[in-house]
Formats: structure tokens, sequence, C-alpha cells
């Protein structure tokens, strides 16, 4: 079976073709300069052509920041590129081929839970942490989507009454202390506190750098977001008590750094930790997740 693959974010559209699980093309094209919806689906309408080679595709899938509805292949809600909403993909693409969508946490952990670091088990959440943090659910060895398509929204589980503002306009949301657009601000003012010596750019991949050469603050720092993350994932353990949860995205990368200040949490939070089968760790796929994820959405045709 032949699939291509897009993964769209708010800057650029990355696709793959996948045949039969192995990835034979790769590329990306800007999203900037498209203003609707019909020069959205002509540019797609030129990759899959451009891509597909002499033997045609069987199916195209997508996954997409926002809400979609899987059922009728809609785009609800796109955050980041909003003259998307109300698009229906399915009925756009249906003289091409079968069209598969889903948003795209979902199907980066269809990739991890076939492909990647989740294989040969039922329970499993993939948990994506980048600029905002998203989970895909996989229970009893079926994708959760919910009754609304909401669920694994993992990044507003709320750890703090009164805590920090989050995007979503919710107070205290876990997403708010450990995504890639705020952990840094908190760190900027840790620097600026504690020393002189101003972290200008505190990205995360700085940040990171700095842990790296031994910066005792950079490492303290990665304690402080392990202790947070682990505050997120007390709460999915105890509702969905799952066998493995695997961590991608961008900051999953540091995952050495911050993985013993994140299990101290959880051996002190978390019921019956130690005689739980469950394990926790760094993705396998990286950012190729969502390519094989979308193979995984249209083969399973779900
Ligand atoms: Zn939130």
């Amino acid at each position: 079976m032949k699939v291509i693959a897009f993964d769209v974010g708010g800057t650029n559209i990355e696709f793959g073709v996948i045949e039969d699980g192995k990835i034979l093309k790769k590329g990306e094209t800007s999203a900037k300069g498209i203003q609707n919806q019909e020069s959205f689906v002509s540019i797609l309408k030129n990759i899959i052509n451009a891509a597909a080679g002499e033997k045609e595709i069987d199916a195209i899938s997508m996954g997409i920041a926002g809400l979609v509805n899987p059922d009728t292949g809609e785009i609800l809600f796109s955050p980041n590129l909003p003259y998307l909403n109300g698009l229906n993909l399915r009925k756009a693409l249906k003289e091409v081929a079968d069209f598969f969508i889903d948003n795209d946490a979902n199907v980066y952990a269809l990739g991890e839970w076939q492909f990647g670091a989740g294989m040969k088990r039922d329970n499993v959440v993939v948990l994506t942490l980048g600029t905002g943090v998203g989970a895909g659910i996989i229970a009893n060895g079926r994708l959760l989507r919910g009754a609304n398509y909401y669920a694994g929204e993992a990044g507003h589980i709320v750890i703090d009454f009164e805590g920090q503002v989050c995007k979503c306009g919710q107070r205290g949301c876990v997403e708010s202390y450990i995504g890639g657009d705020y952990f840094p601000e908190f760190a900027k003012y840790y620097y600026r506190r504690e020393s002189l010596s101003l972290c200008e750019k505190c990205t995360m991949l700085e940040l990171a750098r700095r842990a790296k050469e031994g910066d005792r603050k950079a490492l303290y720092l990665f304690e402080v977001y392990g202790k947070y993350l682990a505050l997120g994932l007390v709460n999915i353990i105890h509702l969905l008590d799952p066998e493995i949860i695997v961590l991608g995205g961008g900051i999953s990368e540091s995952f050495e750094l911050f993985k013993e200040a994140m299990f101290k949490e959880l051996e002190r939070r978390v019921m019956g930790f130690s005689r739980r089968n469950l394990k926790i760790t760094k993705g396998a796929l990286g950012k190729e997740a969502g390519i094989f994820g979308g193979f995984v959405l249209a083969r399973n045709k779900v």
C-alpha cells in the first residue's frame, strides 16, 4: 500500500511517500503564501502528482494541529491556518484518492505506536513536548478520540488553580509551564534573578546546549522542567494506567537532562509506581513519526 502522508504545521507543509512501512520520498513546502482553501487544495494536488511517481498512490493522509473530524474528513478549527476552517478535504480530494485526517498529535502517536517505541503494546500514551504539549492515547489497542474528537489535550491538564496564563485562555495548564514558548520565559527570569550573565535567547535548544556544557543553572532548570512534566504525567498515569509513555517532540531530545527529576517526582506521587508495569521513554522516530503515523491512519482506515 502506497500512501502520501502530509504533516501540516503553521509555517510548513511536510510530506512523505511511504509504501508498506518504508519511506520512499520526503519533502516540504512553505505554507506562508497560501491564502485560501482553493490554493491549499491545489498545492496538495500538485505535490501528490509530482510525488506519486509511476505507481499511483492508494491513499492520502494528513496530520494537522487543531480540531478535525476524522469521520467526515473536515477541518473544524485550525489555529495556525484559520482559512482552512470548514474545509472538507475528503470531498475536495475524492477524485484523487481516499483521504484520512486526524490532529497531528494523534497521527504522531499512531506512528510511535506501530513503528516506534510503542510497538506491540496496547495501552500507549504518546506525549509531544514542543512549542505546545499534545498527546495521542492508545487504549486497549485503539486510538482514543473521545465523543467530540477532543481527547488527548494533555497540554491543558491543570496543575495549578491560579497558575500561569495559557494560550487557551485558562490558568495553570501544564503547557504554560513546560511548553517551548513558556519555559524559556521562566528560564530568562531565573537567569536574571540569579546572576548577571543574562540568558538572552533562552530557547530550549540553547538551554540544552548550556546544560550539556555543565552550566549548573541550565542543569537545574531541566530539573525544574522534569518536575513540572511529572505533574502532568501523574494525572495521565492515574487516569489511563498506560504500559508505556513515549515522549516525543523537540524537547524530548533532552530526555537525559530531565528524566532523573521526572522519575523522582513520579515515585513520590504516583500510586504504586514501583509495582506498575510502566515504561517511560523517549520516542524512536523523531519527526518521521508523523509520516509513519499517516501511513497507519490510512492503512488501518481509522
Ligand atoms: Zn491551556
